[in-house]
């Protein structure tokens, strides 16, 4: 559970509120220092004025200070313009003297009191000139004890540097997910089950002398559940999960991220058996000695810790570190060694049968229409991600929320999926010509994919601008596939230039639209040519000059490592794939012109044809 303390919901820093008076107290003091004679009760009298009440007799005692005579006056007296009563006044004796003065005093009477004269004017120099330095020395134990209390939260508390320096360990509770809400991933789950036993029964495992892996790399394509895996497995054996994220590690202070890998793992060690999760674990833990700057300097000093603390269990906590990564491939060899992160669990894309699974975990709860075929949606949803198809699941509610429907069906997941796969409709002024140049090339891209044998059935021709794409043409394949056939290669190349050729044939002339046709069908056959040795002329020789990165799905450059001369064999053999590709998909398009027009006309019609649709225009499809 986490920390509990009672809400403090309006806090006041008693200590800030003694400094305040103190500030207070001396802005007043230096107030009545400068201010005392025109704040005084005494009213200040001419001598001249003095001396006449001194003769008329009103005067009842004086008391004089060097130059400074102050009194008492009869009580009926009126001073100046005041005419009420008042007793006392104040005066200057001119420096000269008065010789007069005693003897007129001793005439009348008056009570006489004598003292030496006051250095008050010195000493308030000296209050003047210490008050600012009372003031900063003040502001000085101010700021210091609210530093003080950032950095302690004052008595125990967590203040803002603490906090800071410790990082957001996001939750320390216990989840409520279990091995039953991962759906799919079997070969992962069985690869950390024997955890669960380790962390529920730590003591027995001991007392065996059994060694535990204490580190756990999961790794995979985002969206693939390692971070639902990792809460799985603490929820499973019922442990407290501390979870981080690897860029809350680096800042731009050196030694951050090493104390906030310090404070997780000793939170994590005072409350085990418990999960520390780190996520994005290639952010922190990247090859060291790779960089310059303080931004490597902070990011080595945490990875140091992260290895320093992996190494410093003393076999007795009950701790296991899951990391998360999909870069494993720059994840630093220190860390991937036995003792560290040295078991390895790879979480893959969910196949049919597990997007299936996923689906009807993520549908638990959302009230479902009678025509949902689940089977249907997890084979129109292949590559999905458990991430994707959970997002699925949410755009089709939300898309029935739309409808006002009170169930999700099968419309709804259909348009969702069009949604996140071709993007969102746009509504664009097509000129009729243009409109009539998108029906031809998408219907060329879906002949030539109906009459070829091993090309993936259409499932939707489109010329509805979604996303960045003006039309469409989607193919959706029949089974997953692991590996890609040549057949299948060379007849996905002769697809993807199916568009263009057929505005060649029908136009006579090509346009733009088949940019990212020209663009994906030559990376495939350089990919063909250059990496999986399908051109006799050339072999089977690695003349790749880019790396695909096993989880993202992207190409990384590479140097070169082969002469000039492979390079031109490679261009040369590329430029025959694509050339044969588009000579067949024209003798296609050519052989088949009727169906074609037909295609056409009813796509400019319709806008979007589904396979039925297509089946009528063309026939039944031709099959391998
Ligand atoms: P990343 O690498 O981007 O951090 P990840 O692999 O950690 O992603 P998660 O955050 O665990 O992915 O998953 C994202 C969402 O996808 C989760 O909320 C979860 O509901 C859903 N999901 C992913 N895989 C599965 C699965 N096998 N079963 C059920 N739900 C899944």
């Amino acid at each position: 559970m986490p920390e509990s303390q009672p809400p403090e919901k309006y806090p006041v820093p008693k200590n800030w509120i003694i400094n305040a008076v103190i500030i207070i107290a001396l802005i007043m003091l230096y107030f009545s220092l400068t201010q005392r004679s025109a704040t005084g009760s005494a009213y200040v009298i001419p001598y001249s004025e003095f001396k006449q009440l001194l003769n008329e007799g009103k005067l009842m005692s004086l008391t004089l200070r060097g130059n400074k005579a102050e009194g008492t006056l009869l009580q009926e007296t009126n001073i100046g313009p005041q005419k009420e009563l008042s007793r006392y006044f104040k005066t200057h004796i001119p420096d000269i003297g008065d010789e007069s003065l005693l003897p007129s005093l001793e005439a009348q009477h008056v009570e006489l009191k004598v003292f030496p004269p006051e250095d008050t004017a010195g000493m308030r120099l000296i209050l003047l000139g210490l008050l600012p330095w009372i003031l900063i020395i003040a502001f000085w134990f101010w700021a210091l004890n609210r530093v003080q209390r950032n950095v302690t939260g004052g008595l125990g508390g967590k203040g803002e540097l603490s906090k800071f320096l410790q990082g957001s360990t996001k939750t320390a509770e216990i989840p409520d997910i279990t091995f039953d809400d991962v759906a799919g991933q079997d070969t992962a789950k069985r690869e950390v089950t024997e955890l669960v036993e380790f962390l529920k029964h730590p003591s027995h495992f001991r007392q065996l002398g059994a060694e535990v892996p204490r580190g756990v790399l999961l790794m995979g394509p985002p969206g693939t559940g390692k971070t639902l895996m990792a809460k799985a497995l603490a929820g499973e054996a019922g442990v407290r999960f501390y979870s981080i994220s690897g860029s809350e590690f680096i800042e731009v202070f050196v030694g951050v991220g090493a104390s906030r890998v310090r404070h997780l793992f000793e939170e994590a060690k005072k409350n085990s058996p418990a999960i520390i999760f780190i996520d994005e674990l290639d952010s922190v833990g990247r090859t060291r000695g790779t960089g310059l700057g303080s931004g490597h300097d902070e990011r080595e000093q945490t990875l140091n810790q992260i290895l320093a603390e992996l190494d410093g269990f003393s076999g007795h906590e009950a701790i296991i570190v899951l990391g998360a990564t999909n870069r494993p491939d720059v994840l630093d060899p220190a860390i991937l060694r036995p003792g560290r992160f040295d078991r390895h669990v790879v979480l893959e894309l969910p196949d049919r049968k597990d997007r299936i699974a996923i689906l009807k975990v993520h549908t638990r709860k959302v009230p479902l229409g009678d025509d949902i075929v689940f089977e249907q949606v997890a084979s129109g949803t292949p590559g999905f991600s458990g991430a994707d198809i959970k997002n699925l699941v949410n755009e089709a509610a939300m898309l029935a929320a739309r409808d006002k429907a009170t169930k999700v069906g099968m419309t709804h997941f259909d348009e969702a999926r069009d949604k996140l796969m071709l993007g969102t409709v746009r509504t664009l002024a097509i000129q009729p010509d243009e409109r009539h140049r998108l029906a031809v090339h998408e219907s060329g891209h879906a002949l030539v994919a109906h009459f070829l044998p091993h090309a993936d059935p259409i499932y939707k021709v489109s010329i509805i601008p979604r996303g960045r794409a003006l039309g469409v043409t989607h193919q959706l394949p029949e089974h997953e596939r692991y590996t890609l056939p040549e057949d299948y290669l060379r007849e996905r190349l002769v697809v993807m230039l199916g568009g263009r050729s057929a505005e060649q044939v029908l136009l006579d002339s090509v346009s733009s639209g088949a940019d990212d046709d020209i663009a994906q069908a030559t990376a495939l056959a350089r990919a063909m040519v250059s990496r999986w040795g399908m051109s006799k002329e050339i072999g089977p020789v690695d003349l790749r000059d880019s790396e695909e990165h096993p989880f993202l799905g992207r190409e990384i450059a590479q140097p070169r490592h082969f002469s000039e001369n492979s390079a031109q064999l490679v261009d040369k053999a590329v430029k025959e794939f694509l050339g044969k590709a588009e000579t067949r998909a024209m003798d296609l398009i050519i052989s088949h012109r009727k169906e074609l027009d037909n295609l056409i006309n009813e796509l400019e019609e319709h806008e979007t044809l589904n396979e039925e649709q297509i089946e009528a225009c063309l026939g039944k499809k031709r099959l391998p």
